[in-house]
């Protein structure tokens, strides 16, 4: 982090860098589709090292053969284990998803706990899967540390730290609690557009001048831009416009726009 920098001056450019990504993406949401706190649960246990887009494209049918807690706690291992095989090490996940189902109904009567503590104890669960649900189920203010939010808050000299749990709570220290589920959300999308972990596009980055790891991508404006991602790559503009229109994931990938390429 800025060696020069009080206290006082970070927590004051951290907020800012939020509000500039808050400009930038208006549109951000979660990126599992859900429609309930226990099929958040299960998507972010099948996201671990994987995309959300795969997981999007696995969990429709997943939920309409297992709609409940009480449905997968009965699965059986090999055909739950086929449901889940796109998005990898399936054999490992079918088992963590019928044993966290299993103590959901055993010990909380078929409902998804409420509280970071209790969820951490379930098979599969760690902080970053608990924060997800807690800060986008249940609204309670959770930051969720993964691989993008790490690097960024590291190059935005919030954090020197490696270890998420560290991370988490200095990059709270720098927030009020009500903005750290969303704060999450702009820092992963932020992360997956524009600032990559090899080659970061700071020549089209929106907190360029708040970033002292500008410069450690490209800075040409026209190269940086080909870099960028998404509904931010170039030719991607009709993709752009719809998300700012507020369109769910769904209605982007019947338009023809998912967001995998
Ligand atoms: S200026 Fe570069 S390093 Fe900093 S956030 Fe932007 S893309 Fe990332």
């Amino acid at each position: 982090m800025p060696s020069a920098e009080t206290p006082l001056a970070r927590k004051r450019r951290a907020r800012k860098i939020h509000r500039v990504l808050a400009e930038a993406y208006p549109y951000a949401v979660p990126e599992l589709d859900f429609e309930n706190p226990f099929q958040l649960l299960v998507a972010t246990v099948l996201s671990a090292q994987t995309t959300d887009v795969r997981v999007n494209a696995t969990t429709p049918a997943l939920f309409a053969r297992y709609p409940d807690a009480r449905a997968l706690a009965e699965a059986a291992p090999p055909e739950l284990q086929e449901l889940v095989r796109p998005t990898g090490f399936f054999r490992a996940k079918a088992d963590n998803l019928i044993a966290l189902s299993r103590r959901i109904v055993d010990e909380y009567d078929g409902e998804v706990p409420r509280t970071i503590e209790d969820l951490v104890t379930l098979p599969g669960v760690g902080r970053k899967t608990a924060n997800v649900v807690l800060g986008n189920a249940f609204g309670t203010p959770g930051i969720t540390v993964d691989t993008h939010f790490g690097r960024l808050a590291r190059r935005f000299g919030w954090t020197d730290e490696q270890d998420p749990v560290k991370i988490e709570h200095e990059v709270g220290a720098l927030f009020e609690p009500r903005d750290w589920t969303m704060l999450s959300h702009r820092v992963v999308f932020h992360g997956r557009r524009v600032c990559h972990a090899r080659k970061p596009a700071c020549g089209a980055c929106p907190v360029a001048t708040l970033c002292p790891s500008y410069g450690e991508g490209e800075t040409d404006p026209a190269k940086a831009a080909k870099l960028l991602k998404y509904e931010l790559a170039p030719h991607r503009s009709e993709l752009l416009e719809l998300m700012r229109q507020g369109r769910t994931r769904r209605e982007l990938r019947e338009l023809g726009h998912g967001l995998d390429a």
